[in-house]
């Protein structure tokens, strides 16, 4: 059995819980469930008298979450589904409105770890990246079909590798098929000069690996429409919660409240991880929290 220690780790956990939950017996959708981390700590929070509804696109993660939560209570109802169909969700399960979404933008770790879905660089996979693997467009398809250009453009913005996009771009183009996590790690590897290989504190294939499971699994595109779902969901004075890891993310969500007249958001400027939540969770350190309330 997996112990507490081994499921991914929450992140901001006590932020979310302080600024999202406005009532313990409201309804509360975690649109990104994952393993059920966030999910628990609301129900747990609301002392059991809160309906969570633990949704995620990937069915693996949501099982682990389901067999995870599945004795805490009935209250908490299991949804394989994009958040992007949040209204399908919603009026599936027969619910008119809501007091709460909370969207955690990252990938888990057990997609990240264990699952040979070639999202990480630290094993040989096959080049896959979907989140959803009912999708049809995978990593090895972006990689191997796209042009040098788009593929250019695609590692310049979603990955902001802005001096050297290019240069991969060729890289890959010149090495084509390029079949495994491994293979486009030597394409990247072979773009950049040594010096810049030793200089970056990241790992060197990070931003682009992030470029291509971005346009994989179409995130910005995503967050939008689920975004402009919401407000017809929400009762007012609900919240959405949302924490980000990209900066294009972040702008997205920012930009989505400000210039909303139905939402006041509620942090101005955005909520970061303490340095001792950072410490102890390096991954969480480009997190950045932002909550709004919908005011009708
Ligand atoms: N909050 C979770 C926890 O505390 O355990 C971790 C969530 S994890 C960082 C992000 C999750 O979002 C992944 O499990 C991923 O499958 C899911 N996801 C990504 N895109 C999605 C989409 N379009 N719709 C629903 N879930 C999505």
């Amino acid at each position: 059995m997996r112990q507490y220690h081994d499921y991914h780790r929450s992140i901001m956990v006590d932020e979310i819980l302080n600024q999202m939950i406005t009532k313990k017996d409201g309804i509360y959708v975690d649109c990104t469930a994952g393993e059920g981390g966030h999910s628990k700590a609301i129900f747990e929070y609301c002392e059991g008298n809160a309906k969570v509804i633990a949704v995620d696109v990937d069915y693996e993660v949501l099982e682990i979450a389901e067999k995870r939560l599945k004795e805490l209570s009935e209250n908490i109802e299991f949804f394989k589904a994009p958040y992007q169909d949040i209204d399908l969700v919603i009026k599936g399960l027969g619910l008119k409105k809501v007091d709460g979404f909370l969207m955690d933008l990252g990938v888990s770790t057990f997609q990240l770890k264990g699952v040979g879905r070639g999202f990480t660089f630290m094993n040989d996979e096959p080049l896959d990246m979907r989140m959803d693997t009912q999708s049809t467009l995978t990593a090895a398809k972006v990689v191997n079909e796209y042009s040098e250009k788009e593929l250019a453009d695609i590692i310049f913005e979603y990955g902001q590798e802005f001096r050297f996009a290019r240069r991969i771009a060729d890289s890959i183009v010149y090495r084509r098929p390029i079949n495994t996590t491994f293979e486009l790690v030597e394409a990247i590897r072979k773009a950049l000069p040594y010096k810049e290989i030793n200089r970056r504190k990241r790992h060197f294939a990070t931003q682009t690996f992030q470029a291509i499971r971005i346009e994989v699994n179409k995130e910005f595109d995503n967050i939008k429409t689920a975004l402009d779902k919401f407000e017809r969901f929400l009762n007012v004075g609900g919240r959405v919660a949302i924490l980000t890891f990209h900066s294009l993310e972040d702008k997205i969500v920012k930009h989505y409240f400000k210039n909303n007249e139905h939402y006041k958001l509620l942090t101005k400027k955005p909520l970061y991880p303490t340095e001792k939540e950072i410490e102890e969770n390096p991954r969480s350190r480009s997190t950045k929290l932002r909550v709004a309330e919908y005011i009708g």
